[in-house]
Protein backbone atom coordinates (compact mmCIF):
# COMPACT_ATOMS: atom_id res chain seq x y z
CA UNK A 1 0.00 0.00 0.00
CA UNK A 2 1.20 3.28 -0.98
CA UNK A 3 1.91 5.65 2.28
CA UNK A 4 -0.60 7.90 3.63
CA UNK A 5 0.32 11.15 3.10
CA UNK A 6 -0.58 13.45 5.67
CA UNK A 7 2.27 16.35 5.20
CA UNK A 8 0.57 18.88 2.90
CA UNK A 9 1.83 22.23 5.29
CA UNK A 10 5.47 20.58 4.22
CA UNK A 11 4.32 20.54 0.05
CA UNK A 12 1.26 19.47 -1.91
CA UNK A 13 0.74 17.06 -4.77
CA UNK A 14 0.99 18.88 -8.25
CA UNK A 15 -2.55 19.22 -9.33
CA UNK A 16 -2.34 17.82 -12.77
CA UNK A 17 -4.20 21.59 -14.47
CA UNK A 18 -0.33 22.99 -12.83
CA UNK A 19 1.43 19.97 -14.65
CA UNK A 20 -0.01 20.67 -17.44
CA UNK A 21 0.97 23.85 -17.35
CA UNK A 22 4.40 23.32 -16.99
CA UNK A 23 4.29 20.66 -19.55
CA UNK A 24 3.02 22.89 -22.31
CA UNK A 25 5.42 25.83 -20.96
CA UNK A 26 8.40 24.06 -21.43
CA UNK A 27 7.94 23.42 -25.00
CA UNK A 28 7.07 27.63 -25.29
CA UNK A 29 11.13 27.77 -24.93
CA UNK A 30 11.75 31.64 -25.59
CA UNK A 31 12.99 33.91 -23.47
CA UNK A 32 10.27 36.31 -22.03
CA UNK A 33 12.44 39.35 -22.61
CA UNK A 34 13.03 38.96 -26.45
CA UNK A 35 10.88 40.84 -28.81
CA UNK A 36 10.54 38.14 -31.40
CA UNK A 37 7.71 35.58 -31.47
CA UNK A 38 9.77 32.80 -29.46
CA UNK A 39 10.00 35.45 -26.50
CA UNK A 40 6.62 36.58 -27.01
CA UNK A 41 4.64 33.72 -26.42
CA UNK A 42 6.94 33.37 -23.28
CA UNK A 43 5.97 36.10 -22.16
CA UNK A 44 2.28 35.98 -22.81
CA UNK A 45 2.38 32.78 -20.61
CA UNK A 46 4.24 34.51 -17.45
CA UNK A 47 1.84 37.47 -18.36
CA UNK A 48 -1.57 34.99 -17.79
CA UNK A 49 -0.03 33.53 -15.00
CA UNK A 50 0.34 36.88 -13.15
CA UNK A 51 -3.44 37.40 -14.07
CA UNK A 52 -4.44 34.17 -12.02
CA UNK A 53 -1.80 34.57 -9.37
CA UNK A 54 -3.13 37.88 -8.41
CA UNK A 55 -6.62 36.41 -8.90
CA UNK A 56 -5.89 34.22 -6.03
CA UNK A 57 -5.08 36.86 -3.40
CA UNK A 58 -7.84 39.40 -5.49
CA UNK A 59 -4.83 41.79 -6.31
CA UNK A 60 -4.01 43.85 -9.13
CA UNK A 61 -1.83 41.83 -11.43
CA UNK A 62 0.55 44.56 -11.55
CA UNK A 63 1.33 44.19 -8.05
CA UNK A 64 2.50 40.65 -8.61
CA UNK A 65 6.38 39.97 -8.57
CA UNK A 66 7.41 36.83 -9.62
CA UNK A 67 10.13 34.68 -7.15
CA UNK A 68 11.95 31.42 -6.83
CA UNK A 69 9.44 30.96 -3.86
CA UNK A 70 8.25 31.65 -0.31
CA UNK A 71 11.48 32.16 0.91
CA UNK A 72 13.20 34.76 -1.52
CA UNK A 73 9.54 36.79 -1.19
CA UNK A 74 9.96 36.91 2.24
CA UNK A 75 13.45 37.99 1.76
CA UNK A 76 12.63 40.39 -0.90
CA UNK A 77 9.98 42.18 1.22
CA UNK A 78 11.97 42.77 4.30
CA UNK A 79 15.23 43.85 2.76
CA UNK A 80 14.08 45.69 -0.38
CA UNK A 81 11.19 48.03 1.57
CA UNK A 82 13.91 50.26 2.50
CA UNK A 83 12.97 50.06 5.76
CA UNK A 84 16.05 49.75 9.23
CA UNK A 85 13.62 48.33 11.90
CA UNK A 86 12.45 44.87 10.92
CA UNK A 87 9.90 43.86 13.53
CA UNK A 88 8.26 39.93 13.04
CA UNK A 89 6.43 37.24 15.32
CA UNK A 90 8.24 34.92 17.01
CA UNK A 91 6.73 32.41 15.34
CA UNK A 92 7.56 32.95 11.67
CA UNK A 93 9.36 30.74 9.10
CA UNK A 94 13.12 30.86 9.35
CA UNK A 95 13.15 32.75 5.82
CA UNK A 96 11.59 35.84 7.92
CA UNK A 97 13.07 35.07 11.19
CA UNK A 98 16.62 35.56 9.43
CA UNK A 99 16.01 37.98 6.66
CA UNK A 100 18.08 40.24 8.12
CA UNK A 101 21.13 40.61 10.45
CA UNK A 102 18.82 42.38 13.09
CA UNK A 103 15.36 41.42 13.77
CA UNK A 104 13.08 42.33 16.65
CA UNK A 105 11.00 39.71 17.68
CA UNK A 106 7.14 40.27 18.92
CA UNK A 107 5.96 37.83 21.15
CA UNK A 108 3.13 35.42 21.20
CA UNK A 109 0.71 34.53 24.09
CA UNK A 110 -0.36 30.70 25.07
CA UNK A 111 -1.82 29.98 21.93
CA UNK A 112 1.03 31.54 19.59
CA UNK A 113 -1.24 34.68 18.77
CA UNK A 114 0.56 38.05 18.17
CA UNK A 115 0.75 40.10 20.92
CA UNK A 116 -0.82 43.08 19.56
CA UNK A 117 -0.20 45.27 22.52
CA UNK A 118 3.65 44.30 22.86
CA UNK A 119 3.38 45.08 19.03
CA UNK A 120 2.02 48.81 19.54
CA UNK A 121 4.18 49.26 22.79
CA UNK A 122 7.68 48.38 20.70
CA UNK A 123 6.14 50.74 17.13
CA UNK A 124 5.84 53.75 19.76
CA UNK A 125 8.18 54.90 16.88
CA UNK A 126 7.11 53.25 13.85
CA UNK A 127 8.45 55.54 11.34
CA UNK A 128 11.59 53.47 9.47
CA UNK A 129 9.72 50.25 10.52
CA UNK A 130 8.89 47.16 8.94
CA UNK A 131 6.24 44.67 10.53
CA UNK A 132 6.08 41.16 9.30
CA UNK A 133 2.65 38.24 10.54
CA UNK A 134 2.33 35.36 8.90
CA UNK A 135 -1.55 34.96 8.36
CA UNK A 136 -1.25 31.06 9.52
CA UNK A 137 1.80 29.30 11.23
CA UNK A 138 2.77 26.24 9.60
CA UNK A 139 3.88 24.24 12.16
CA UNK A 140 0.15 24.94 14.33
CA UNK A 141 -2.29 26.05 11.84
CA UNK A 142 -2.93 29.38 14.04
CA UNK A 143 -4.50 31.92 12.50
CA UNK A 144 -2.97 35.30 13.28
CA UNK A 145 -5.23 38.39 13.54
CA UNK A 146 -3.46 40.23 10.47
CA UNK A 147 -5.65 43.18 9.03
CA UNK A 148 -5.55 44.45 13.37
CA UNK A 149 -1.88 44.22 13.20
CA UNK A 150 -1.72 45.65 10.12
CA UNK A 151 -4.08 48.73 11.02
CA UNK A 152 -1.16 49.17 14.28
CA UNK A 153 1.67 49.21 11.76
CA UNK A 154 0.61 51.47 9.82
CA UNK A 155 -0.86 54.18 12.37
CA UNK A 156 2.29 53.84 13.83
CA UNK A 157 3.58 54.77 10.03
CA UNK A 158 5.31 51.40 9.91
CA UNK A 159 4.66 49.18 6.48
CA UNK A 160 3.58 45.62 7.02
CA UNK A 161 4.33 42.07 4.92
CA UNK A 162 1.97 38.87 5.57
CA UNK A 163 3.50 35.73 5.04
CA UNK A 164 0.41 33.99 3.52
CA UNK A 165 2.47 31.00 2.32
CA UNK A 166 0.42 28.92 4.32
CA UNK A 167 -3.09 30.40 4.46
CA UNK A 168 -3.50 30.61 0.59
CA UNK A 169 -5.66 27.82 -0.72
CA UNK A 170 -7.45 27.64 2.57
CA UNK A 171 -8.64 30.51 3.84
CA UNK A 172 -10.23 32.93 1.55
CA UNK A 173 -7.76 35.84 0.55
CA UNK A 174 -7.77 39.64 -0.72
CA UNK A 175 -4.87 41.73 -0.64
CA UNK A 176 -7.17 44.95 0.17
CA UNK A 177 -9.11 43.80 2.90
CA UNK A 178 -6.18 42.74 4.71
CA UNK A 179 -4.84 45.96 4.39
CA UNK A 180 -1.06 44.78 3.93
CA UNK A 181 1.34 46.25 2.14
CA UNK A 182 3.32 42.99 1.03
CA UNK A 183 2.32 39.72 0.62
CA UNK A 184 4.17 36.40 0.14
CA UNK A 185 3.05 33.01 -1.64
CA UNK A 186 4.20 29.67 -2.73
CA UNK A 187 3.41 27.82 -5.78
CA UNK A 188 4.63 24.34 -4.34
CA UNK A 189 1.98 24.78 -1.14
CA UNK A 190 -1.46 25.19 -3.50
CA UNK A 191 -0.29 22.55 -5.84
CA UNK A 192 2.65 23.96 -8.15
CA UNK A 193 5.50 22.99 -8.83
CA UNK A 194 8.67 23.84 -5.87
CA UNK A 195 10.62 26.84 -6.84
CA UNK A 196 8.45 29.56 -7.67
CA UNK A 197 6.66 32.09 -5.84
CA UNK A 198 5.61 35.77 -5.57
CA UNK A 199 5.67 38.68 -3.34
CA UNK A 200 2.55 41.14 -3.64
CA UNK A 201 3.88 44.44 -3.36
CA UNK A 202 1.38 47.29 -3.20
CA UNK A 203 2.03 50.51 -5.61
CA UNK A 204 2.92 52.65 -3.04
CA UNK A 205 5.91 50.63 -1.85
CA UNK A 206 9.36 51.78 -2.68
CA UNK A 207 10.94 48.10 -3.61
CA UNK A 208 14.22 47.65 -4.80
CA UNK A 209 15.85 44.71 -6.03
CA UNK A 210 17.89 42.46 -3.87
CA UNK A 211 19.11 40.11 -6.87
CA UNK A 212 20.30 42.20 -9.39
CA UNK A 213 20.85 42.03 -12.79
CA UNK A 214 18.75 42.36 -16.03
CA UNK A 215 15.98 44.34 -14.18
CA UNK A 216 13.42 41.37 -15.10
CA UNK A 217 9.95 41.96 -13.44
CA UNK A 218 9.77 45.72 -13.45
CA UNK A 219 13.11 46.17 -11.72
CA UNK A 220 11.84 44.20 -8.85
CA UNK A 221 13.76 40.96 -9.15
CA UNK A 222 16.04 40.34 -11.83
CA UNK A 223 16.61 37.17 -13.35
CA UNK A 224 15.14 35.48 -16.59
CA UNK A 225 12.10 34.35 -15.58
CA UNK A 226 11.31 30.22 -14.48
CA UNK A 227 8.71 30.20 -17.16
CA UNK A 228 7.35 26.76 -16.31
CA UNK A 229 7.28 27.21 -13.09
CA UNK A 230 5.36 30.44 -13.35
CA UNK A 231 2.92 28.39 -15.97
CA UNK A 232 2.25 25.69 -13.23
CA UNK A 233 2.04 28.35 -10.03
CA UNK A 234 -0.65 30.17 -12.11
CA UNK A 235 -2.66 26.73 -12.88
CA UNK A 236 -2.64 26.08 -9.26
CA UNK A 237 -3.80 29.75 -8.00
CA UNK A 238 -6.70 29.26 -10.29
CA UNK A 239 -7.53 25.87 -8.94
CA UNK A 240 -6.75 26.92 -5.46
CA UNK A 241 -9.21 30.26 -5.51
CA UNK A 242 -11.95 28.24 -7.33
CA UNK A 243 -11.46 25.37 -4.26
CA UNK A 244 -11.19 27.50 -0.93
CA UNK A 245 -14.61 27.49 -0.17
CA UNK A 246 -13.94 23.69 0.11
CA UNK A 247 -11.16 23.55 2.20
CA UNK A 248 -12.98 24.13 5.52
CA UNK A 249 -14.26 20.63 4.93
CA UNK A 250 -11.00 19.62 6.28
CA UNK A 251 -11.78 20.87 9.85
CA UNK A 252 -14.01 18.33 10.55
CA UNK A 253 -11.85 15.29 9.47
CA UNK A 254 -9.13 16.87 11.77
CA UNK A 255 -11.59 17.85 14.50
CA UNK A 256 -12.30 13.67 14.50
CA UNK A 257 -8.72 13.04 14.03
CA UNK A 258 -8.15 15.10 17.27
CA UNK A 259 -10.99 14.08 19.23
CA UNK A 260 -10.48 10.13 18.94
CA UNK A 261 -6.69 10.46 19.97
CA UNK A 262 -7.77 12.76 23.27
CA UNK A 263 -10.07 9.92 23.67
CA UNK A 264 -7.31 7.04 22.90
CA UNK A 265 -4.09 8.02 23.54
CA UNK A 266 -3.44 9.32 27.15
CA UNK A 267 -1.12 11.71 27.78
CA UNK A 268 -1.52 13.44 24.57
CA UNK A 269 -2.30 17.10 23.95
CA UNK A 270 -3.35 19.12 20.83
CA UNK A 271 -0.79 22.30 20.54
CA UNK A 272 -3.27 25.77 20.49
CA UNK A 273 -6.35 23.26 19.80
CA UNK A 274 -9.03 25.86 21.20
CA UNK A 275 -6.97 28.71 18.83
CA UNK A 276 -8.42 29.94 15.43
CA UNK A 277 -6.59 27.18 13.40
CA UNK A 278 -6.50 26.86 9.26
CA UNK A 279 -9.11 23.82 8.96
CA UNK A 280 -5.77 21.06 7.92
CA UNK A 281 -3.84 21.33 10.30
CA UNK A 282 -3.10 19.51 13.85
CA UNK A 283 -0.05 19.91 16.23
CA UNK A 284 -0.11 17.11 18.76
CA UNK A 285 2.49 16.44 21.47
CA UNK A 286 2.90 13.05 23.26
CA UNK A 287 5.32 14.28 26.02
CA UNK A 288 8.34 12.39 26.58
CA UNK A 289 8.44 10.67 23.32
CA UNK A 290 10.35 12.99 20.82
CA UNK A 291 8.96 13.86 17.56
CA UNK A 292 11.72 12.42 15.56
CA UNK A 293 11.01 8.89 16.87
CA UNK A 294 7.28 9.37 16.57
CA UNK A 295 7.39 10.26 12.67
CA UNK A 296 9.89 8.04 12.01
CA UNK A 297 7.72 4.76 13.43
CA UNK A 298 4.42 6.37 11.33
CA UNK A 299 6.70 6.19 8.47
CA UNK A 300 7.47 2.92 8.93
CA UNK A 301 3.31 2.48 9.99
CA UNK A 302 2.34 3.69 6.18
CA UNK A 303 1.74 7.09 7.02
CA UNK A 304 3.77 10.73 6.15
CA UNK A 305 3.56 13.66 8.95
CA UNK A 306 6.05 15.47 10.17
CA UNK A 307 7.97 16.71 13.21
CA UNK A 308 7.03 20.84 14.15
CA UNK A 309 8.96 22.38 10.90
CA UNK A 310 10.47 20.04 8.40
CA UNK A 311 13.87 21.01 9.06
CA UNK A 312 16.30 21.14 5.61
CA UNK A 313 19.41 19.41 7.53
CA UNK A 314 17.06 15.89 8.30
CA UNK A 315 17.61 16.75 11.97
CA UNK A 316 14.65 17.73 14.37
CA UNK A 317 15.19 20.26 16.84
CA UNK A 318 12.49 21.38 19.52
CA UNK A 319 10.40 24.11 17.43
CA UNK A 320 10.93 27.65 18.18
CA UNK A 321 7.08 27.97 17.62
CA UNK A 322 5.73 25.73 20.42
CA UNK A 323 9.03 27.47 22.82
CA UNK A 324 7.65 31.01 21.85
CA UNK A 325 4.25 30.00 23.01
CA UNK A 326 5.82 29.21 26.47
CA UNK A 327 6.19 24.78 26.16
CA UNK A 328 9.52 23.50 27.59
CA UNK A 329 11.27 20.67 25.61
CA UNK A 330 8.67 18.28 26.94
CA UNK A 331 6.03 19.51 24.53
CA UNK A 332 8.17 21.42 21.96
CA UNK A 333 10.58 18.38 21.41
CA UNK A 334 7.54 15.60 21.17
CA UNK A 335 4.85 17.27 18.83
CA UNK A 336 4.02 16.27 15.12
CA UNK A 337 2.73 18.09 12.74
CA UNK A 338 -0.29 16.29 10.77
CA UNK A 339 -1.61 18.19 7.67
CA UNK A 340 -4.62 17.21 5.65
CA UNK A 341 -5.27 17.66 1.98
CA UNK A 342 -7.80 17.66 -0.57
CA UNK A 343 -7.19 13.86 -1.23
CA UNK A 344 -7.85 12.57 2.21
CA UNK A 345 -10.57 10.45 3.26
CA UNK A 346 -11.75 9.20 6.99
CA UNK A 347 -9.87 5.87 6.12
CA UNK A 348 -6.58 7.79 6.09
CA UNK A 349 -7.50 9.37 9.73
CA UNK A 350 -9.04 6.13 10.81
CA UNK A 351 -5.44 4.50 9.40
CA UNK A 352 -3.61 7.11 10.83
CA UNK A 353 -5.75 7.09 14.39
CA UNK A 354 -4.44 3.39 14.60
CA UNK A 355 -0.95 3.22 13.93
CA UNK A 356 -0.68 6.16 16.44
CA UNK A 357 -2.43 4.17 19.04
CA UNK A 358 -0.11 1.10 18.14
CA UNK A 359 2.70 3.16 18.57
CA UNK A 360 1.36 4.79 21.89
CA UNK A 361 1.08 1.73 23.18
CA UNK A 362 4.17 0.09 21.70
CA UNK A 363 6.05 3.10 23.98
CA UNK A 364 4.55 2.44 26.97
CA UNK A 365 1.80 5.13 26.81
CA UNK A 366 -0.72 3.81 28.24
CA UNK A 367 -4.56 3.72 26.54
CA UNK A 368 -6.46 6.44 27.96
N1 LIG B 1 6.71 30.64 4.80
C1 LIG B 1 6.05 29.63 5.37
C2 LIG B 1 5.02 29.91 6.41
C3 LIG B 1 6.31 28.31 4.99
O1 LIG B 1 5.65 27.31 5.56
C4 LIG B 1 7.30 28.08 4.00
C5 LIG B 1 7.67 26.71 3.59
O2 LIG B 1 7.59 25.78 4.37
C6 LIG B 1 7.96 29.19 3.43
C7 LIG B 1 7.63 30.45 3.86
C8 LIG B 1 9.01 29.02 2.37
O3 LIG B 1 8.45 28.80 1.10
P1 LIG B 1 9.34 28.10 -0.07
O4 LIG B 1 9.43 26.65 0.28
O5 LIG B 1 8.55 28.35 -1.31
O6 LIG B 1 10.65 28.78 -0.08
Amino acid sequence: MPPCYLDHNATTPLRPESAEAVSHALKQWGNPSSVHSHGRAARRIVEDARRQVAGLAAADTATVVFTSGGTEANNLALRGCGRTRILVSAVEHPSVLEAAEKIETIPVDADGVVDLDALQGMLRDGEGAVVSIMLANNETGVIQPVTRAAAIAHEAGALFHCDAVQGAGKLPLDFGALGVDMLTLSAHKIGGSKGAGALIVADHVQLASIIRGGGQERGRRSGTENVSGIAGFGAAAEQAAAEVSSAGNLSALRDMLEERVLADISGARIVAGKADRLPNTSCIALPGISAETQVMALDLAGFAVSAGSACSSGKVKPSHVLAAMGHDNDIAACAIRISLGHGNSEADTEGFIAAYRDFATRAGVTAA
